[in-house]
């Protein structure tokens, strides 16, 4: 069985097939984040979902085109930065590079776009997309000056969220970007100035306003992928309405159907609940660098639960990442010295065939594929144990560790180096380039004190743990 992926559109698990006629490009858009705050584990998961995706299906010879957006006008953005004093622009900036910070502290695949909804291309584009929904009657200007999208012009309204819309009776219109499914009403894609927006505003066709949050992405994902995609991804609250209005603009637009596969990863709990403020369970990737866990510990906890499961994310599962982390870098570690005898890779059962990726295959499983992963490690270590395990052997174990890696990037050398570290780090390669001696070398003994060694040589720096 081939790669197969279960599709919130159909509800159904569906071989993957991309649009391409060649079989080999995928277009793929993800949602990102709304630039208000400091991206919080829950939404890091969601990241590390598609990061996962991403990842296999480059694994299984698949060229991915990936787009993800960045919301940097929407409601909370324009509320937030008002109350902080600051323009939208300068405001979302300090969220928009913590989040690029993130991901790499947390080795997700950068995307091959990142395109900004304030960007005057794709607010002209989003224009140009509301005034055709107007020509085509999808949408119409109302008295407050907003335009709204006409839920009952597009018969597939509330597919994706299995909605029946004679059931729910939608009445009136919405105009705030978040509703609940009882209030599904007609959606606003143009939203006219109001005193709340400030100095936040452009020109159209219906006035001085703003985009709605949903034409956002349609007008970024249709510029940067095509009028058809592959894959769309997002936590499931994105479902409704977000995604649900995502297809209705667009596909009242272009005339073809928008997406082949929605995909949607489940929440994350914090200690069995939802994660808020007011419960004091609210962490961010730096609350959990802050207590000394490290970006690879954090994505091995993120990564190990299926998608579509929920994620009960405790600190004693952060205990549980780092024991097993433990027990690969003990294993990969015995297999190097065992290996350095090798001539040549030689076969070993563990480590033939395919069934890591036949387990990621399967709507991305990845607990089954992880165990694979162990079974491999128990089965290696008994045999190292016994002394049966021939270095050629070890040396397959290694390449095929390094095959998994593509996916699971979970290998050691990088792996242990605290975000702090790397940061102080980068920190005195700038002093050195400005010759400030004095400041590198106090930044080396700041480094030293964390249990790191600066070495400079000849092939640049080198960093290693100094013995407990
Ligand atoms: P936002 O910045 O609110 O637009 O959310 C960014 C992404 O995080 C979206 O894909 C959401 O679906 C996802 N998300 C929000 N809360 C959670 C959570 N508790 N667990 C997992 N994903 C979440
Ligand atoms: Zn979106």
């Amino acid at each position: 069985m081939g790669l197969r992926f279960l599709n919130t559109l159909t509800r159904t698990v569906e071989p993957f097939v991309p649009l391409d006629p060649a079989g080999r490009e995928v277009r793929m858009y993800t949602c990102g984040p709304t630039i208000y705050n400091y991206a919080h584990i829950g939404n890091l998961r969601s990241y590390m979902f598609e990061d996962l995706i991403h990842r296999h299906l480059e694994l299984r010879g698949f060229t991915v085109k990936r787009v993800m957006n960045i919301t940097d006008v929407d409601d909370k953005t324009i509320r937030d930065s008002r109350r902080a004093g600051l323009s939208l622009g300068a405001f979302t900036e300090v969220y928009l590079q913590a989040f690029y910070e993130d991901l790499k502290t947390l080795r997700i695949k950068p995307a091959d776009a990142y395109p900004r909804a304030t960007s005057s291309e794709y607010i002209e584009r989003m224009i140009r997309m509301i005034a055709t929904l107007i020509e085509r009657g999808h949408a119409y200007q109302a008295e407050d000056g907003s335009v709204y999208f006409r839920i009952s012009s597009f018969p597939a309204y509330g597919r994706l969220a299995n909605l029946d819309l004679d059931e729910l009776r939608p009445s009136g219109r919405v105009a705030s970007d978040e509703y609940e499914k009882e209030s599904v009403a007609d959606f606003a894609l143009w939203k006219a100035w109001d005193e709340a927006d400030g100095d936040v505003g452009w020109e159209s066709p219906w006035g001085r306003g703003r985009p709605g949050w949903h034409i956002e992405c349609s007008a970024m994902a249709t510029a940067l992928l095509g009028d058809q995609l592959d894959i769309h991804c997002g936590g499931v609250d994105n479902i409704f309405p977000h995604h649900e209005a995502e297809i209705a603009q667009t596909e009242c637009c272009t005339g073809v159907p928008f997406v082949k596969y929605w995909l949607h990863g489940e929440h994350l709990l914090v200690e069995g609940q939802k994660m808020s403020k007011s419960l004091g369970n609210f962490y961010t990737l730096r609350d959990l660098l802050d207590k000394g866990w490290s970006g690879r510990e954090v994505r091995f906890a993120l990564l190990r639960v299926n998608y579509r499961l929920q994620l009960n994310f405790t600190f004693a599962g952060l205990e549980d990442a780092r024991t097993a982390l433990g027990r690969i870098d003990e294993w990969v570690a015995r297999l190097t010295d065992h290996a350095r005898a090798a001539t040549g890779p030689e076969s070993h059962p563990a480590f033939e065939g395919e069934r890591f990726e036949a387990a990621l295959d399967d709507d991305l499983n990845i607990s089954a594929a992880l165990g694979v992963l162990f079974e491999a490690i128990r089965e290696t270590n008994r045999a190292l144990d016994a002394g049966i395990l021939t270095p050629g052997q070890a040396r397959a174990g290694l390449d095929w560790w390094s095959r998994l890696n593509h996916v699971l990037v979970l290998d050691t050398e990088a792996a242990a180096i605290p975000a702090v570290v790397t940061a102080l780090l980068e920190e005195r390669q700038q002093a050195r380039l400005a010759k400030e001696w004095k400041r590198s070398d106090e930044l080396r003994d700041q480094i030293a004190a964390l249990g790191w060694e600066v070495k400079d040589t000849k092939e640049g720096v080198k960093l290693t743990k100094k013995a407990a």
